[in-house]
């Protein structure tokens, strides 16, 4: 039972997750602090939270357990004002889409309390953002990855991960740079490709045209190039290293194909083509 939940980031995944815990009757009391105070508002309106936070130091006081989900780029920002405030024995556990600069900048502000950081990263989501994305099913049946470093301390992690499993998630494992690496390949890159896509086609003076005729492949490609711009910079400016690696090695493929599709060779078309249908019918 937490007694007490911070939520610091209270969007979708910070909300759905003060949600999911409530609704399962595993939290006496939350509260929640964003840096938008229409954001505080309306996750008490929604009774995501108890009680809003004005600052960091308020929402962090008296918490046993600390949960950041706010955009990568504001962790670092977070960890700093909360440093000062936390309980000695509270843990914290965060939700951020890349983990080793999470982990990093929760080493550089924690200090002695690094050891009580259990990193995470839910892999559920949709392309929504804010409060009123929130809803308590979001975790269920859905993995969730704790990275935890040779410095966590093993209680914390079994305690982040009972809690993440009354959610109704499955939780695994990983070290930090597997789970960026792997992370990079399922996500990071396919959000570049679907905004770069749609990007390209809004530049278009015929865009409203051509995407008057889009239809199923389309929507289900472009869906994530909904997501928050934000949260997208920083994922890729925080995972640098995997996704320029994936980077290059696409656009090795991509120009595979021009060629492959400038000379006729159906063939090797057929090959790539084939050899993904069998890769994605095997594993969805
Ligand atoms: P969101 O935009 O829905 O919520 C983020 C919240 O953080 C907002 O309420 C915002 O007001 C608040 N915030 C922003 N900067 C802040 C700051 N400096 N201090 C305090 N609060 C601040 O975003 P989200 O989708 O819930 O994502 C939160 C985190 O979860 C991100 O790190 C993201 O990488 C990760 N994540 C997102 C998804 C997804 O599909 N959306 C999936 C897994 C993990």
């Amino acid at each position: 039972m937490i007694n007490r939940l911070a939520i610091i980031g209270v969007g979708l995944i910070g909300g759905s997750l003060a949600l999911a815990l409530k609704g399962k009757g595993a939290v006496n009391e939350v509260v929640g602090y964003s840096r938008s105070e229409d954001a505080r508002q309306q996750a008490l309106d929604l009774g995501i939270i108890d009680k809003a936070a004005d600052s960091l130091a308020e929402a962090v006081s008296g918490a046993d357990l600390v949960f950041v989900a706010v955009p990568m780029g504001a962790m670092n920002s977070v960890f700093e004002g909360i440093a000062d405030y936390l309980s000695p024995e509270a843990i914290i556990t965060d939700g951020g889409s890349a983990k080793a600069q999470v982990v990093a900048a929760a080493k550089q502000c924690l200090g002695e309390k690094f050891k009580q950081f259990v990193p995470g990263h839910p892999i559920a989501g949709t392309e929504k953002s804010g409060p009123s994305a929130a809803f308590p099913t979001l975790y269920e049946k859905h993995r969730i990855v704790l990275t935890p470093v040779s410095e966590t301390d093993s209680a914390a992690t079994a305690k982040v991960k009972a809690m993440w499993q009354l959610t109704g998630a499955d939780v695994f494992e990983m070290n930090v740079e597997h789970h960026d690496t792997v992370l990079a390949a399922t996500s990071h890159l396919p959000h570049v490709l679907a905004f770069n896509l749609v990007g390209m086609l809004a530049e278009r003076n015929d865009c409203d045209e051509v995407l008057r005729y889009a239809a199923g492949g389309f929507r289900d490609f472009s869906r994530i190039a909904s997501s928050d711009a934000v949260m997208w910079r920083d994922i890729c400016l925080g995972n640098q290293d995997a996704i320029l690696s994936l980077l290059e090695q696409y656009h090795q493929g991509i120009k595979q194909i021009e060629e492959a599709i400038r000379n006729q060779d159906g063939d090797y078309l057929i090959d790539v083509f084939s050899r993904a249908k069998k890769a994605r019918d095997s594993r969805f």
